[in-house]
Order: C-alpha cells, then structure tokens, then sequence
C-alpha cells in the first residue's frame, strides 16, 4: 500500500529521498503490520518551522507549531479534516530523511528511520482512534481539554514506541536521558506552581503542574513503551532514571503509570470509550498531591 502521496518542496515523485520514503513506508508495514488506511500523504519539508506553522490540518482550531527539544519530536503526524472526512498526514522535516538514506551503519540513519517509522506508527494509532471514536475526536470541547489532550498523547506515545521499539533498541539511551531532563525540568516547574498555589493562584499554579506532569508522563510513556516493545523491564534495563527520581515522583508512580499503560494496551481492541485513558490521572494525581 503506498500512502496517496509523498511530496518534498520543489522535487518530483521520481526524486531519490521520495523512492525511499516509499520503501521506508512498505518495510514499515512489512515489519511492524501498520495499518496506513489513515494517511492522507507524508510532506517533506525544507523548512520545517515554516511549512508546520502553514500546514492546513482543516480543524477550525487545528493550528499547529512545530515543538522543539523533544528526541522523538523531530516530525509530526497531525489528524487532519477533509470535508466530512478523518485522515492523518505526517510532516517530515528534509534533514530527517536525508539522514535516513544514509549508509546503514550509521547511527544517525538507524535514528531517522526510527523517526520516521514512530510517525507511521502514530497513523496506525490514529486508525483504532478514528475507527471508534470519531465524535469524540470531532468534540471541540475534548481537544480543548488539557486533561483528555495530555492523557491521550501519553497513551500515544506509549502505544508508537511499543509498536516500533525493535526498529532502533538503541533509542532508549536517549529516552532514559530525555527522562532524566523531563525529571529536572518537572522538579522546576513543580515549585513554579507550588509558589502560585502559596500566592492564591491556584487555577495558574494548576495550569503549570498539569503541563509538566503530562511532559513528564509523555516521555515515561516512550521509555516505558519502548522497554515493553523489547521485551525488557524497566528495573533491570533503565540505570538512569530511579536514581532521578525524588520526593515528587516515587518509583510506585512510575509502576502505577506502567501498570495503567499495558493495561490498556492489552484491552486496546475492546475499548468502549476513549474516556478510558483517563485512567492515566490516578497517578498523575498521586504525584500533582505532593507539590
Ligand atoms: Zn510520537
């Protein structure tokens, strides 16, 4: 299955990074069984600030920008709305899959084809998503909500990495770093909100703590998903991270977190309401009750 089109800024469908983009696509669903119904098209972009800020997702609140510093954030695959019509459309930036057509060996290479088979991933996931829950997606108030977004983009993240983990092992040194940093900037942004809360501000010292704890559970759920995508435990394989881990965040946080996730990856198919992600805000709460 070829996706309906992969473009790049002023090359033709003949041009080498575009062939490879296809065959990338073909191993991805080859090894991982992808289901690419989804993707609308995979857009190549020189300059990808610009093309991200200018891409129409057809949401009349879908505006999109592109984050920064996040390792597995170098692309994005938003939903996009044609017409009455729910598809998903990956953005790549040009660096990303010029890396990737390097020779194998080179780890850049190996880490770019991870990039971009973690987006087709995210098609995969958008699928079951839309399948099933499409008012739901469509409800402007849920993708307003901070608590339905951040629940939903953790299990995402969980849900890609375990699905493509065995494309680049070598991705969780970075992951346990990210979460090291993720862990910092958390401590950080905990005081911030903890100062709001001791100057009457609650809602804004709430707006901060519910920020960083989801940045927070978003990169728990890659490490944890990705272990779980190689078949190891996060005691055996994760050196870094416990000995991170403070007064604030708790190792049974942590299990509580990873028990919640392959929870729901277990049931994944049988779902009745994506209101059931919301599970994820037990230990989120356990944790936010301690700032
Ligand atoms: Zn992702």
């Amino acid at each position: 299955m070829k996706p309906a089109s992969i473009s790049a800024d002023g090359f033709t469908p003949e041009e080498p990074s575009i062939v490879f983009v296809h065959q990338l696509v073909a191993s991805a669903i080859a090894n991982f069984g992808l289901n690419l119904d989804l993707l609308e098209g995979i857009t190549i972009l020189a300059d990808y600030q610009r093309g991200v800020s200018q891409f129409d997702t057809g949401f009349e609140d879908g505006a999109l920008s592109a984050s920064e510093g996040s390792v597995v954030g170098v692309g994005m695959t938003p939903l996009v709305l044609r017409g009455a019509v729910l598809k998903c459309h990956i953005l790549l930036p040009r660096k990303v899959v010029d890396d990737a057509k390097m020779p194998d060996h080179s780890e850049l290479a190996r880490k770019a084809r991870y990039t971009i088979s973690h987006e087709l991933g995210h098609c995969d996931d958008h699928q079951n998503l839309t399948s099933r829950f499409r008012a739901e997606v469509l409800d402007t108030a849920a993708r307003r909500n901070v608590l339905d977004v951040g629940c939903r983009a953790t299990w995402s993240e969980y849900y890609v990495c375990r699905l493509v983990a065995k494309e680049c092992p070598e991705m969780l040194r970075d992951m346990e770093e990210s979460t090291v940093r993720a862990l910092e900037s958390f401590e950080a942004e905990s005081r911030i909100a903890a100062r709001y809360g001791s100057m009457g501000d609650r809602e804004e010292g709430q707006r901060h703590a519910f920020g960083a704890g989801f940045n927070l559970f978003i990169v728990f759920a890659r490490l944890l998903g990705h272990l779980d995508g190689l078949g190891m435990s996060f005691q055996a394989a994760c050196r870094i991270a416990p000995a991170y881990l403070s007064n604030l965040v708790r190792m049974a946080d942590v299990e509580e977190l990873h028990r919640t996730l392959s929870a729901l990856w277990t049931r994944r198919h049988e779902w009745t309401a994506l209101k059931e992600v919301r599970q994820l805000l037990t230990p989120l709460s356990a944790i936010l009750n301690r700032i």
